[in-house]
C-alpha cells in the first residue's frame, strides 16, 4: 500500500518527536483505507504521551522511554472511539528514535500489527533528521511503504463525512 498524508502532518510529527527528545515520542494515525487505490489516507494525527515510564509496564530491566514507546490502552480506546464517531479508523502509529536510524527495531517488529503504517522519525541532537514509513509484509518483516504528499485541502475533501 501507500500512505497519503500532508506536509503539515509530517511537520507536526517531526515537531512532536523533537519535543519528546531525548525520549521517544509517539502517536496514532487516524484516517481510512481506500481499497480502490490501495492507499491509507491520513486525516487526523493524535499526539500521545509516551506511557512507557508511567504505565507500570513490566518491561525488561534497563529499558526506558529513550528506547521504547508504549501507547496506554485508554489512549488507544479513546482514539478508536473518536475515530469511529468520525467515520474513520486507526491506520497506523508513529514514533521517534532518539539518536538512532529511522528503521524499525526488533521490539517494534514484535509489537507491530499487519496493515498499519509505521512512521519512524530519527531525531539527532534534538532535531528531526529523517522520517521513514514502514509496513509489515506477509512474513512479519518490515518493508518500506511509499508516502504520497497530498495538498492540505485534498485530505479534508476526501473525508467521508464531508463528501457528498
Ligand atoms: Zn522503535
Amino acid at each position: 500500500m501507500a500512505l497519503t498524508l500532508t506536509q503539515e502532518h509530517i511537520d507536526r510529527i517531526q515537531a512532536h518527536a523533537e519535543q519528546a527528545y531525548p525520549h521517544e515520542g509517539c502517536g496514532l494515525l487516524v484516517g481510512r483505507f481506500d481499497a480502490e487505490t490501495n492507499e491509507k489516507i491520513l486525516v487526523n494525527l493524535v499526539l500521545l504521551d509516551n506511557a512507557w515510564d508511567t504505565a507500570g509496564h513490566g518491561g525488561p530491566a534497563g529499558m526506558t522511554s529513550q528506547r521504547r514507546y508504549w501507547i496506554a490502552p485508554q489512549d488507544l480506546f479513546e482514539t478508536q472511539r473518536q475515530a469511529r464517531a468520525d467515520g474513520l479508523v486507526i491506520i497506523g502509529v508513529y514514533h521517534s528514535h532518539p539518536n538512532a536510524e529511522a528503521v524499525p527495531s526488533s521490539c517494534d517488529r514484535d509489537l507491530a500489527w499487519p496493515t498499519y503504517a509505521y512512521i519512524i522519525v530519527s531525531v539527532r541532537h534534538g532535531l528531526a533528521a529523517d522520517l521513514q514509513n514502514w509496513q509489515l509484509d506477509g512474513n512479519h518483516h518490515f518493508q518500506p511503504e511509499p508516502m504520497k504528499i497530498a495538498p492540505a485541502s485534498a485530505a479534508k475533501d476526501r473525508m467521508p463525512l464531508l463528501s457528498s
